[in-house]
């Protein structure tokens, strides 16, 4: 028990470490080429910037997040998503002030308690990016090029863009009477927390998990046949740049995606080769989410994709993802003087930006050897007392076991 993660984490070893570098790396760079710049929020934050960012009726804030009070009696909640962080964090700063829009990437765990499954973890990570300060739809059509090409850059072909319009207040009220019209005869039959949400955000009952919900809203009355005039337009506008693009989607009507603030664009890359857990990534635009929190009123919009779904998949197309650089130099000594004379060269090699290695457990010569072997060493270089009166080593290519003497003086213009 103590020695196991708690149920729904994971540990990333050193042998696999290097996977997630490259994705975080290759993110970075996109984003940066985009335009977008890192931001950092904590880990936790105040609970309400979650029940009234994300909705209070949402699977999230209902059922999976975890908050605790702190010592000092303050409820707090570990992020379950990246974007009302942000939010937050631009509206504490006063970044509107600046030249907008504000262009935000992220890097971030999130935690919430689900259960656990392949691709359903309780700490998960994503990568996220937010364009706050416009509502043009070419902001929209930057975030799902931002995410598509991002993907196709990491190898994966397999996976389709959905595109949806869950509308704005306004004409989302018409669609929240002809829904509670449908809904009606069957409210007995509904889960508990969809009674609830009946109610008060019979929308949410769109996205319910539960198997008798989900065929209960067969059939249902959808958004985008209630969309007004601005959102229409919007709609129209998003498609329109996202042919010019050359991106390829599917209109998708049953995206309502998972938390209250999406407004007009709701979009999803959705694969069918890890699994049930098929969606990598998921967005919109949040019109009104920054004043919800307590902000003026400045659209949004952005995405946030899974780190572990990417990385799955990424395995399941066969993405290449460069493997370390070997060690370039093993240092094999010879007695204790040459020990000392070999941990100052090999600081030495290290300096010059060599990756080197010795064996600082002190085996035997043959011992040492073994290791470098082990380790995957490209060239050792053996050192005795000899080696180091002449001042030239024996340098050996592990591959070919070709051998050739060099000057020490030499080794580093050598190896590199
Ligand atoms: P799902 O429909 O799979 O529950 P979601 O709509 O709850 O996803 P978002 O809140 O939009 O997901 O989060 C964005 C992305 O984060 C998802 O597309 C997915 O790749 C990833 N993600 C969400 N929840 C988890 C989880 N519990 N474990 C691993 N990855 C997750
Ligand atoms: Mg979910």
């Amino acid at each position: 028990m103590l020695t196991n993660a708690p149920k729904g984490t994971k540990d990333t070893l050193p042998a696999n470490i290097y996977k997630w570098h490259y994705v975080e790396s290759k993110f970075a760079e996109i984003c940066k080429k985009f335009g977008f710049n890192e931001i950092r929020t904590p880990i936790f934050e105040h609970t309400e910037l979650f029940t009234r960012g994300v909705g209070d009726t949402t699977d999230i804030v209902q059922k999976e997040m975890y908050t605790f009070k702190d010592l000092g009696d303050r409820s707090i909640t570990l992020k379950p998503e990246g974007t009302s962080p942000s939010a937050r964090a631009f509206i504490e700063h006063k970044q509107y002030a600046e030249i907008q829009p504000t262009k935000y990437y992220y890097v971030t765990p999130c935690f919430r308690y689900e259960k656990p499954q392949s691709g359903r973890l309780r700490q998960f990570h994503q990568f996220g990016i937010e364009i706050f300060g416009t509502g043009n739809m070419m902001a929209d059509s930057e975030v799902i090029c931002l995410a598509n090409d991002f993907l196709q850059e990491m190898g994966i072909d397999n996976i389709e863009l959905r595109i949806n319009s869950v509308g704005c207040p306004t004409c989302r009220k018409k669609h929240r009477e002809a829904l509670k019209q449908f809904l009606e005869p069957k409210y007995d039959a509904l889960c508990d927390t969809c009674k609830v949400r009946y109610d008060k955000n019979p929308m949410r009952i769109l996205d319910c998990k539960s198997p008798v919900c989900q065929e209960l809203v067969q059939g249902a009355p959808l958004m985008i046949d209630y969309l007004c005039d601005d959102c229409k337009e919007s709609f129209e506008q998003l498609k329109q740049n996202l042919d010019s693009m050359g991106i390829s989607y599917v209109i998708d009507p049953k995206i309502v995606r998972g938390l209250d603030y999406y407004t007009k664009t709701a979009f999803e890359f959705v694969t069918s080769s890890i699994g049930a857990q098929g969606t990598v990534c998921g967005g919109g635009r949040y019109d009104h989410l920054i004043e919800e929190i307590g902000g003026p009123p400045i659209p949004g919009v952005g995405f946030g994709l899974g780190i572990e779904r990417l990385l799955m998949l990424m395995e399941a197309n066969n993405s290449e993802i460069p493997t370390p650089e070997p060690i370039k130099a093993f240092i094999v000594f010879i007695g204790e003087e040459a020990k000392f004379f070999s941990q100052k060269l090999l600081r030495d090699l290290r300096k010059a930006g060599i990756k080197a290695e010795m064996d600082i457990h002190a085996r035997n010569v043959k011992g040492q050897f073994k290791y470098a072997d082990r380790l995957g060493a490209e060239y050792t270089i053996v050192i005795g007392e000899n080696e180091i009166s002449e001042g030239s080593v024996s340098m050996k290519e592990m591959a070919t076991s070709t051998q050739k003497k060099v000057k020490i003086d030499d080794l580093i213009l050598e190896l590199k």
